[in-house]
């Protein structure tokens, strides 16, 4: 056993090897000898174990700058990979929700105007230049933003109800996938969740006989991710705003999407808008960035100047506050729904490009697949908005179905770009609306490779 641990060859041998010469240009010397040193340990250990032969020991003395070099590869791989997205949800959680618009601008390549006043050549707030747009685009009198939705509640409740009781209807204590739990961001915050009405029906009178001297606000939260259908009921927003503002008490909305357009425009059920609830008496609403908006992960509180100003002064916003990325990015997206452009947000192309452009481009991708022997079939398929939106509503789309196993679907999802489909009926559905148009020629090769893969790998007697 002892002169198999010698036919093991010295790092400083290794570093010869013609490709790992190459690889410390690359990647670094310090980080191929460490690579080196953790594969030949790896091998030590086998042969300790007594788990080769003669002849594998021989092997995998070879194999061993293949392997190095493997493993510096796995280690400078980006962490989150690029994933194309054809399932057909648009604000998809896992994938990172809305796209960011790009390119990327130019501010965030160089030093930036973040906290200063360039016209003063003095200290700036961090918010100011932004706070402006986004009263504009929603039509309120102050705004603040932090990291998320999450936070912007926490902000809300801390800053004006902690210690105090909120009141909130039984139908509306929701949780939102990844631990978003209504309930528990209110503890978090350290108001008392004052729950009232039924699952399905809450009246005003409910919120009515509920306040006391210890109320700080009535809060109303957007029944993401679910519908309840049938025998239901809750108050109108403006009921709920008059009946607070008789007891001196806000009305908070945790309105989550930000809806800022009328969605019948796209043939969805009409959701209330951002503005539309504080036109009804809101006295703050607050929504994530990155869903219907279509910008960075954000929380974006917005209404009246009294319950808005004291949460930028709080000393929780300093942890709470967004980075320079989400600024700059989210001031492009706003930028972009005053203008108008909204095809200049991946969301809203998505959204808007029409069933002939996607039955077009399914046609030229499932022509492409099938000349390299993929037996691909345009198909109609429905999509959805996704992130909590219009849960139960659709849109049509179209895609391209493959007849396949889960192993198809495995070995696309594995191909480098990612390609995430769904399998529908013994078939792989790619839905076309959250592919982006400039990824179609990569969806056409990571699926040629993907149903290849399975065949020549029996081929090759694996
Ligand atoms: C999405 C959502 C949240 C959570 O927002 P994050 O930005 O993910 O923190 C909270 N409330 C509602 C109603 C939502 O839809």
């Amino acid at each position: 056993m002892g002169s198999h641990f010698r036919t093991i060859p010295a790092v400083h041998r290794l570093l010869e090897e013609g490709s790992l010469r190459e690889a410390v240009a690359d990647f670094g010397r310090d980080q191929v000898v460490a690579a080196c040193r953790a594969e030949t340990e790896l091998l030590r250990q086998a042969i300790a174990d007594e788990k080769l032969t003669d002849a594998s020991v021989a092997d995998e003395c070879n194999d061993l700058p293949r392997r190095i070099l493997a493993q510096l590869r796995e280690t400078s791989r980006e962490a989150y990979v690029r994933i194309i997205n054809a399932t057909g949800i648009l604000i998809h959680t896992n994938l990172g929700r809305a796209p960011l618009p790009y390119p990327f601008p130019a501010s965030l390549e160089s030093y930036l105007a973040l906290e200063y006043d360039v016209m003063a050549g003095s200290r700036g707030q961090r918010l100011a230049p932004l706070r402006e747009r986004l009263c504009t685009l929603v039509g309120s009198e102050s705004a603040v933003m932090v990291n998320n939705n999450a936070a912007a509640l926490v902000l809300l409740l801390t800053t004006h109800a902690a210690g105090r009781q909120v009141i909130v209807s039984r139908s509306e204590l929701i949780e939102i996938g990844g631990s978003f739990r209504l309930p528990m961001v209110m503890e978090a915050s350290g108001a008392q969740l004052v729950e009232v009405g039924c699952t399905n029906r809450t009246h005003l009178k409910d919120y009515e006989d509920a306040i006391t001297q210890d109320t700080a606000a009535l809060l109303v939260a957007h029944q993401s991710n679910f519908k309840i259908v049938g025998f239901t009921a809750s108050p109108p927003i403006s009921e709920l705003a008059s009946l607070a503002h008789r007891y001196n008490l806000p009305l908070f909305v945790d309105q989550g999407s930000g809806c800022i357009h009328d969605l019948s425009r796209w043939g969805l059920p009409h959701e209330d808008t951002v503005s539309e609830l504080l036109g009804a008496g809101s006295d703050v609403v607050c929504f994530s960035g990155d869903k219907l908006l279509g910008g960075p992960q954000a929380g974006i509180l917005v209404g009246t100047g009294n319950w808005i100003e004291p949460l930028g002064k709080h000393p929780l916003y300093r942890a709470l506050r967004p980075d320079k990325t989400a600024l700059v990015t989210m001031d492009r997206t706003i930028a972009a729904h005053h203008s108008g452009q909204l095809e200049s947000i991946p969301l809203y192309a998505m959204l808007e490009t029409s069933l002939e452009t996607l039955k077009r481009r399914a046609q030229s991708v499932g022509r492409r697949l099938r000349q390299q022997g993929v037996p691909a079939r345009g198909c109609s398929t429905r999509a959805a908005l996704g992130g909590g939106t219009t849960p139960t509503e659709t849109i049509s789309s179209y895609g391209l179905a493959i007849a396949g196993n889960q192993e198809l679907a495995d070995n696309l999802r594995r191909s480098d770009p990612s390609v995430v489909g769904r399998f529908e009926n013994e078939e792989l559905v790619l839905d076309l609306r959250t592919v982006l148009p400039g990824q179609d020629k990569e969806l056409v090769s990571a699926t040629c490779r993907a149903y290849g893969a399975p065949q020549s790998r029996q081929a090759g007697g694996k």
